[in-house]
């Protein structure tokens, strides 16, 4: 009994001998569950790997509708007038296409003057020095106001273009003659004048926007008779397309001192008239302000910048 206990732990000692030093000698089972364990790791590091791929990809596409999202702001800004800021320094440094100066004169003034003026060099007539100008049948509107509201709003477009401005008047309490804005212009070497004002005419029904412009039949303007029309048709131009409306078109003049007098190109831009109803509340709006004035910067920036 005792003797086969003895055979039958002998053999187990053997066995587990055996097991146990078959470990260095039989690499294939070792090697079995390696692979298997290397196997079923692939899948799972695969697996894991698809994982973390699909994590990383989700991760990129994150930043990535990020700066999607950022240039979308940047876009809906330029509507807004924050954003116009932001795009306006960028395109300063871009726009000094020219340092020609462009002057505004915005008609008439808030107290009239009526001492004589000689109307130009090549007469002996006169004219008041300036008068008030017009009034809005409806909206009762001085037009030095009207004119001075729509010129600091070209002023501001034509600055925020890089186009270098300076005005005449920018308050209503100035006593300048109409020959003395063609001296402030002459003497400061405008590339441009452009002088701001608005209608009026017996008839109510008369409406529309002109541009006017020296006539060379006056010999002291017959140097800057050509670029003054030109510039008069590139401010046409520019009303027509800013308002889609046809306007009244070009007039030549050879009765006006702010133009007899000038030794710069020059061009009377006539708003509307502000004895029309319609047309004289239309001009007191704001957005048709910016309109013209839009308009109005197109046709001198054209002018400026073609020379
Ligand atoms: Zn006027």
């Amino acid at each position: 009994m005792c003797y086969k206990r003895m055979r039958i732990l002998a053999a187990i000692i053997c066995l587990v001998g055996v097991l146990a030093g078959c470990g260095d000698k039989q690499p294939v089972p070792v090697a079995l569950p390696t692979t298997e364990a290397v196997q079923s790791a692939s899948p799972q590091v695969t697996a894991a790997q698809a994982t973390a791929a699909p994590s990383e990809v989700q991760a990129a596409p994150t930043p990535s509708p990020s700066p999607t999202a950022a240039p979308t702001p940047v876009a809906t800004p330029e509507t807004e007038p924050t954003p116009t800021k932001k795009a306006a320094p960028t395109t300063l440094p871009s726009v000094p296409k020219s340092n020609k100066l462009v002057m505004i004169d915005p008609g008439h003034q808030k107290v009239g003057n009526n001492a004589p003026e000689q109307v130009g060099p090549d007469t002996r007539e006169t004219k008041a020095k300036v008068s008030s100008g017009t009034v809005g049948v409806k909206t009762k509107k001085p037009e030095y106001v009207l004119n001075l509201e729509v010129s600091l709003l070209l002023k501001a477009e034509l600055t925020k273009r890089g186009i270098h401005v300076t005005m005449t008047r920018e308050t209503h309490d100035v006593d300048i003659s109409n020959k003395q804005r063609a001296d402030m212009a002459n003497e400061a070497g405008a590339a441009l004048v452009v002088r701001i004002h608005a209608d009026g005419d017996a008839s109510a029904s008369t409406k529309g926007f002109s541009v006017l412009y020296p006539s060379a039949a006056q010999p002291a303007v017959k140097p800057i008779a050509a670029d003054s029309k030109q510039a008069a048709g590139f401010l046409l131009t520019g009303l027509q397309q800013a308002t889609g409306q046809k306007g009244r078109g070009l007039s030549a003049r050879d009765d006006l001192s702010g133009f007899n007098w000038s030794k710069v190109p020059v061009a009377l831009v006539e708003i509307g008239f502000m004895t029309n109803p319609e047309e004289d509340e239309l001009m007191s709006e704001a957005a048709y302000q910016q309109k013209l004035a839009m308009g109005i910067a197109d046709g001198i920036e054209q002018f400026v910048n073609g020379k």
